[in-house]
């Protein structure tokens, strides 16, 4: 029952008796610093994981709200995080920090984009993939090879999930699997194809298990596998990568080439995974919400916390954070969104 451990390990003491892992292990993690990009499903199941194992720093960086759809399979939220509208970054650590006291918690609002990832990343161990497009994974990669910094690819859509560890210089790159990003709606995603819970949590333990090994030191036992599970067609899948870097000739880890991470400046905007919602972003620029809400009195129904405001009107639902960002609900369209934007927000 942890009575030979020092008074801070006893929590962990069924992690530390697993010998691989040990006290060594447990103060490296300890001593580690992750970075979590997107905290939707995979994310926090991620984030619980990790924070209960004891690492040192948790940073969540997360676009989103909580919404009602997402408490099927989004472990950390509840409906009272629903009720309060909460962005899903600050609801989750919220609940962390209950889970583990001892672990910091660094909640980001903000889409992760060309302009910002670099700042994210400064001072982290590892990255791990709980974003829902591969816009973003490319960016990840392109910055994790320019830093050489390990990171966990994951990802889920119906019963089907994919992992994949990138320790940059000595195994493949996403780059190397997948030459090019896949051209919006070639892929199924959660929208449409829609996605079980149970996928999430394998996903998610495979993320966690990896970062362990890669915090902790025990870089020996990484998988060298691109892991694909179908938890409906009752399929485990290992493919081994490790002759992939040497059989392509990777733009990315074998050229410096990181075009995702170049394309830096203006406004940007994604059409959100299977939402009826487009996001706008100003990379660099900032609002006032208390402004805002005065300038949009009368003109729709108003809700909002500290961290955002919505406005209901025109059938359209605009959500907009403190960093110039808006989520425009109903509508999947980008001239609609920037439009309905530019009339109550200004540009
Ligand atoms: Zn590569």
């Amino acid at each position: 029952m942890g009575r030979d451990l020092p008074v801070d390990l006893v929590r962990y003491a069924r992690q530390v008796r697993f010998a691989p892992f040990g006290e060594e292990g447990q103060r490296r993690l300890r001593g580690s610093r992750a970075l979590l990009c997107g905290c939707g499903a995979l994310g926090s199941a991620i984030a619980n994981t990790l924070v209960r194992a004891g690492v040192g720093t948790l940073r969540i960086v997360d676009r989103d709200f909580v919404e009602l759809s997402n408490l099927q399979r989004q472990v950390l939220f509840d409906e009272a995080d629903v009720e309060a509208g909460l962005p899903k970054a600050i609801a989750a650590a919220e609940k962390l920090c209950r889970i583990n006291s001892t672990v910091t918690i660094e909640p980001v609002v903000a889409d992760i984009e060309p302009a910002n990832i670099e700042r994210f990343c400064e001072g982290m161990d590892v990255i791990l993939d709980g974003t829902d497009n591969f816009e973003t994974r490319f960016l990840i990669n392109d910055v994790t090879v320019e830093l050489g910094l390990p990171w966990i690819y994951g990802g889920c859509v119906g019963a089907e999930g994919q992992s994949m560890t990138i320790l940059p210089g000595q195994t493949p790159c996403l780059r190397c699997l997948m030459p090019e990003c896949p051209a919006p709606g070639s892929t199924p995603i959660c929208d449409t194809a829609g996605i079980l819970g149970p996928i999430v949590g394998v996903i998610a333990s495979i993320e966690a298990a990896e970062a362990m090994k890669i915090l902790s030191g025990n870089l020996e036992a990484v998988s060298h596998s691109l892991t694909v599970v179908d938890l409906w067609q009752n399929q485990i899948r290992q493919m081994d990568v490790r002759g992939l870097r040497d059989q392509t000739d990777c733009p990315t880890c074998k050229h410096g080439e990181h075009p995702w991470l170049s394309g830096r400046s203006g406004s940007r905007t994604a059409v959100l995974c299977g939402r009826n919602a487009v996001q706008l972003s100003h990379p660099e620029a900032s609002i006032s919400l208390d402004e805002l809400a005065q300038k949009l009195a009368g003109m729709g129904q108003i809700t909002r916390n500290q961290f955002l405001l919505r406005l209901k009107v025109e059938g359209f639902e605009l959500t907009i954070f403190s960093d110039a960002r808006a989520i425009i609900s109903g509508t999947d369209d980008i001239t609609t969104a920037r439009t309905i934007y530019a009339k109550y927000v200004g540009n």
